[in-house]
């Protein structure tokens, strides 16, 4: 017998948490920096961030303290009464963004049934009874039903049907299809993608699609709806992924890694569409809370303190190098696609058990549309801590696709 010892320790029984995910048997319980440790004593290295949320990584020093004491003062009041960090930080969103204001609630769904409500609306106002919205194949906007209807994934969407109607659907960068809808459908009102699609696999839209949208909606008094929920804040070396195009949409969803794992999320409008939603319109209970307008102010502070936007850039350029060379040739790598610090590893074959190979291993990372390996780390990541994820990685890479081709 020489079956192999399980490395992992096995999954802790949990009979009363309802079993909505696939999850690793593991337990973290403490982080610093890019590093993590599980219940076990085992540690990691942070590739995964949390899916894109940790900016800052953990237990940053300057972020805990203005979080403790922002615990101590105040955590939630509702939005009967003016919550002043919500001014400060929609003030900052609308200054990098060049944006106007901005609407607080807590997760990326919420954001984008925010946006999809503007859209609606903004078609409303114009005298149509049937706005309807263009979305995207492999496009991931949440999980709500209005958010999962506009996800173009079919196997997310399996088994909740029926869906909210009153989207249209097109392929990324096919600027001839998008036209076609410009054509034949009246009541368009809006455009909205993820500038890189993050769940649908690391799919970036191109400077040159994202600049013939912004003129198509310009034309067609379209609203344009980017939703940065992962690629925002940061993570490409930008503030905004949209920004490497020149360009500013109507409407911009965020959220992920906007409180550094505080749930914040906000949606930034521009003109057009700031107006669009008025009293009693819209809201939510926990949107703009004291505790998460304060990880939003400290977390984009530290960022422009520490130019982790230089480092994002610069960190995930040499990540992306010293994968590309050591993969280089490598039969059954497809391609290596991303920008920054959000970078896809698509396979010919679904890949998904080197998520626990990986942790085994001590790296954490996601696989994505079955065959994409994804690193989204904090941006906080340095040198030698890209270069210890390729050096992590690659063998388990060239392993797996061995065994396989076998
Ligand atoms: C994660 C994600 C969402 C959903 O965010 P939740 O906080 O999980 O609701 C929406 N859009 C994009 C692009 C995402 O990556």
């Amino acid at each position: 017998m020489n079956a192999p010892e399980p490395v992992a320790p096995s999954a802790p029984a949990e009979p009363h948490v309802m079993g909505t995910y696939g999850r690793l048997p593991i337990a973290l319980s403490h982080g610093q920096g890019c590093r993590v440790w599980d219940t076990a004593g085992r540690r990691y290295l942070d590739g995964l961030g949390g899916i894109a949320v940790n900016t800052l990584g953990h237990a940053h020093p300057r972020l805990v303290p203005a979080l403790q004491d922002q615990v101590a003062k105040l955590i939630h009041c509702s939005n009967y009464y003016h919550v002043p960090l919500q001014e400060q930080l929609a003030a900052k969103l609308c200054a990098l963004s060049g944006l106007e204001n901005a609407f607080f609630c807590s997760t990326g769904l919420e954001a984008n049934e925010a946006a999809i409500k503007i859209a609606r609306k903004f078609g409303h106002d114009k005298g149509f009874d049937r706005p309807e919205i263009v979305v995207y194949e492999k496009a991931f906007h949440g999980r709500s039903l209005a958010t999962l209807s506009a996800t173009g994934n079919p196997k997310v969407q399996a088994g909740f049907g029926p869906l909210v109607e009153g989207f249209v659907r097109v392929p990324l960068n096919d600027l001839a299809a998008l036209e076609e809808i410009a054509r034949t459908r009246p009541q368009v009102t809006a455009v909205f993608l993820e500038v890189i699609q993050g769940e649908g696999g690391i799919h970036p839209a191109t400077v040159d699609y994202l600049r013939a949208v912004r003129a198509l909606c310009d034309r067609q008094d379209w609203l344009l709806m980017l939703d940065e929920v992962q690629c925002g804040i940061g993570r490409t070396g930008k503030w905004f992924a949209h920004q490497w195009a020149g360009i500013r949409p109507d409407v911009m969803p965020l959220a992920k890694g906007l409180g550094s794992g505080v749930p914040v999320g906000a949606v930034v409008c521009g003109p057009r569409a700031a107006r669009v939603l008025g009293p009693g319109n819209h809201g939510t209970t926990f949107g703009g809370n004291p505790l998460a307008m304060r990880a939003g102010v400290e977390t984009l502070r530290i960022m422009e303190e520490d130019g982790l936007l230089e480092n994002a850039a610069r960190v995930g350029a040499a990540l992306r190098e010293g994968l590309a060379r050591r993969l280089a040739g490598q039969a059954g790598v497809v391609e290596i696609r991303g920008a920054g610090l959000m970078i896809g590893i698509e396979l010919d074959r679904p890949c998904g058990e080197l998520l626990g190979r990986a942790a085994e291993a001590g790296l954490l990372l996601s696989v994505t549309a079955e065959r994409v390996i994804r690193l989204v780390p904090p941006l906080i990541l340095n040198a030698d801590e890209a270069a210890e994820i390729v050096d992590i990685l690659c063998p388990l890479v060239e392993a797996f696709l061995a065994e396989r081709s076998a």
